[in-house]
């Protein structure tokens, strides 16, 4: 069986968001479908490992950000990368809340669902849905799944490793505000221009003349 043939069933990209008793989750799915015109329902997979998923058993609504292409690619590697079990995802991207909902706000299209059944498997569970609401957003095309594979899953993980570093950088230096590099042997405060940490290693104390190494951070 290959299974790779499987991946010619189309797909898009969607954010899904819920609520947990009022903090909103996501993540990123691609098993989306219509099933139905009436009622108006939808098909959607969630992995069994997804705390969004928990959070939709549990209120029994979702609803549903269509991504365009040329979304920013931080947008999958937020939802797609991290869990809403210990990171608040919204946080970091502009949405806004309808109905109790999160909705990213560069969508193309927005679908609000309710929950009719729900089918467990071992990997995971097949929410079927009625549409309460949708709305037609931008004319910009779908990003699909085969665009995540073919180019832009690349784009996706650059820019992930990007944002944690520029994170890193801004706690370390939070950490750090405030403080002075002190000698520890005269007592003299570096108040430099260029950050200590760049100063060359041949550097020495102005005023006693010892090395970086003998500087603390007070
Ligand atoms: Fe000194």
């Amino acid at each position: 069986m290959d299974l790779d043939a499987l991946y010619k069933l189309t797909h898009g990209l969607y954010i899904l968001g819920a609520t947990d008793n009022g903090r909103p989750v996501g993540s990123v799915v691609d098993a989306v479908m219509q099933v139905a015109n009436k009622p108006v329902v939808i098909a959607l997979s969630c992995n069994n490992q997804s705390y969004t998923k928990e959070c939709i058993e549990r209120a029994g609504v979702f609803g549903l950000s269509v991504l365009g292409k040329g979304v920013e690619p931080y947008v999958i590697a937020n939802f797609g990368f991290q869990s809403s079990r210990n990171v608040d995802k919204w946080e970091s991207v502009d949405y806004c809340i309808r109905d109790g909902i999160p909705y990213l706000n560069d969508n193309i299209a927005t679908v609000r669902c309710k929950v009719l059944q729900s089918i467990k498997y071992d990997s995971n569970t097949l929410f079927i849905a009625e549409v309460l609401d949708c709305d037609n957003g931008e004319s910009r095309e779908p990003l699909t799944y085969l665009d995540y594979r073919s180019y832009f899953k690349d784009e996706v993980i650059k820019r992930f490793n990007e944002v944690k570093q520029q994170k890193e950088k801004k706690m370390a230096e939070d950490k750090n505000e405030g403080k002075h590099w002190v000698c520890t042997v005269c007592g003299y405060v570096y108040d430099g221009d260029v950050p200590f940490e760049d100063l060359p290693d041949d550097w020495v104390c102005p005023l006693c003349g010892v090395d970086k190494s003998f500087f603390e951070l007070q």
